[in-house]
């Protein structure tokens, strides 16, 4: 069943509308936490690449760290295969009314099951995501949040190549993201906006571009007539572009096996199929073990959650409070025809999608949004519709069709699509995840501070825009 997304809002305003204007202010104080000094051992719930990067951060800072990972290999969930595309400018939260108005997409048309509407835990992330969407200020302060993270993110990241290279290699394959327009509104405001000008202030401007220095930059572009007379939704109104050049792409689940292997030769432990069944607390409140497929039990100084989609349930045993909920979305991975030109950046069409490089012989396509709980089905019909949507975007015959291999996921997202970061109510757990769409650009950023935090080190970025604790007045009314 597939519902607009205006029922959603219904839902979620019941629970949004007035009960927290209190938390409308967002400098509003969050309760002291015990101040954190280097622990010895952690345990790491999740092995997809949130839990590995952050055991490879922690055992660089000297940490002894063991991963706890139900499947019988690491990143098999999201961390699989994503979108592919490493997209600090894309940095903003989806958590906005704003956003939802402009953004002709995915998240416009995202599609409702019944089970989710009926399901006490997306209602209450509902409530909190529109909170976040409407009340006055609270999207401006996240939109920030996830650009300070996307800088972070992206300092961390090459920091890490230039210190590790290949070894810890992702088939580094974009130079940059090209997005195309369709209005030159559009464009004007995108060119005008805060976030284009956060990058200029860091020496990263877009650069705008007329069409034909837009196919001049992806010669694979179609010109504005090449798809004239075909059903084929072409770049007839192409307007223009703005070439964002900070972003790249590559492959997740390469660099996963990477960082597992160098984890494994630095002395992270790893648990393949492991599936931590409970946490169990002591009276002074703090965890003393994680108990493993029922019985066998796992214990170091503290632990860190990074389940992904599934970390809620989990951390809500202890009453922590987690607010992430799973958005499915689908994929297409294709083979781009050999006598074409090569694509060199990630291409964004806003009415049409995503292309992301993979290489220099395909792209991956990814989009779509549906709360449908956790349904992990393949649905191969919705991945040949991106490729429908986007087809226009690239010449007649640039996309090999038929060479296309599918996959869906579940997008962890937090209600206010903000990454949830750092030290939980209960002392010695902390948390990594809610990254949402963005978990493969901001991973390096979030597994470094996530560590920081840890091991007591200054962070650079502010641990109250990011805490698991902004959620905490919340708990207790419920
Ligand atoms: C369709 C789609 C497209 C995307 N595209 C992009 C993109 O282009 N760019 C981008 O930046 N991001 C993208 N993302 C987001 C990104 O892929 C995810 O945010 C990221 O992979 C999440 O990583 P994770 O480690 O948090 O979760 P996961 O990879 O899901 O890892 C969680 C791990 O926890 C394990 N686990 C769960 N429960 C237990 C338990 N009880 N005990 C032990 N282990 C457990 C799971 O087996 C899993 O290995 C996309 C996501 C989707 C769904």
């Amino acid at each position: 069943m597939s519902l607009k997304i205006g029922i959603s809002l219904a839902f979620g305003s019941l629970g949004a509308t007035a009960a927290f204007a209190v938390l409308s202010d967002p400098d509003i104080p969050l309760p002291t936490k015990q101040k954190t000094e280097k622990p010895k051992s952690a345990v790491i719930i999740g092995g997809g690449i949130l839990g590995l990067s952050t055991a490879f951060q922690l055992n660089r800072r000297g940490v002894e760290v063991t991963i706890l990972e139900k499947n019988s290999s690491p990143a098999q969930v999201a961390s699989y295969c994503n979108g592919a595309v490493i997209v600090p400018s894309m940095a903003a939260s989806w958590a906005s009314a704003q956003l939802l108005a402009d953004n002709p997409g995915e998240l416009k048309s995202m599609s409702l099951s019944l089970k989710a509407l009926t399901d006490p835990a997306f209602l209450r992330w509902s409530a909190w995501f529109w909170f976040n969407s409407f009340w006055p200020g609270r999207a401006n302060y996240n939109h920030e949040s996830q650009r300070q993270l996307a800088l972070f993110s992206l300092r961390c990241m090459n920091e890490e190549i230039e210190e590790y290279g290949e070894t810890l290699g992702f088939n580094k394959g974009a130079n940059g993201t090209l997005k195309l327009f369709h209005n030159k509104a559009d464009m004007n405001k995108f060119i005008n906006s805060k976030q284009a000008k956060f990058w200029s202030n860091q020496n990263m401007p877009f650069k705008e571009l007329t069409v034909e220095e837009c196919l001049e930059l992806e010669p694979g572009i179609a010109n504005l007539e090449d798809w004239n007379g075909s059903s084929v939704n072409g770049n007839e109104d192409l307007v223009g572009g703005v070439y964002c050049p900070m972003d790249s792409s590559g492959d997740i689940h390469v660099y996963c096996k990477n960082i597992e292997k160098l984890c494994l030769e630095r002395g992270v432990k790893i648990e393949y199929n492991s599936t931590v069944t409970a946490i169990n607390v002591d009276d002074d409140g703090l965890i003393h073990s994680v108990q493993v497929n029922g019985d066998k039990k796992f214990r170091s100084d503290v632990y860190v959650l990074a389940m992904g989609a599934t970390s809620g349930g989990l951390a809500r045993t202890l009453g922590v409070n987690v607010p992430v909920y799973p958005l499915k979305g689908h994929m297409a991975t294709v083979k781009i025809n050999p006598e074409m030109p090569a694509i060199k950046t990630n291409i964004y069409s806003p009415k049409q999608g995503l292309l992301g490089v993979m290489g220099d012989s395909q792209v991956r396509l990814s989009g779509i949004v549906e709360a449908v709980g956790f349904n992990y089905e393949i649905e191969p019909e919705k991945g040949r519709s991106l490729i429908d949507k986007v087809e226009g975007v690239m010449k007649p015959n640039y996309l090999l069709k038929d060479t296309a291999w599918f996959h869906s996921c579940l997008r962890p997202v937090s209600c206010d699509d903000v990454a949830i970061l750092g030290q939980s109510k209960v002392n010695n757990l902390f948390i990594n995840t809610g990254q949402g769409s963005k978990g493969w650009s901001f991973s390096w950023g979030c597994s470094t501070f996530v560590a920081q935090l840890i091991c007591g080190e200054e962070t650079y970025l502010e641990p109250k825009r990011y805490s698991p604790l902004r959620f905490h007045p919340f708990t207790r009314f419920l």
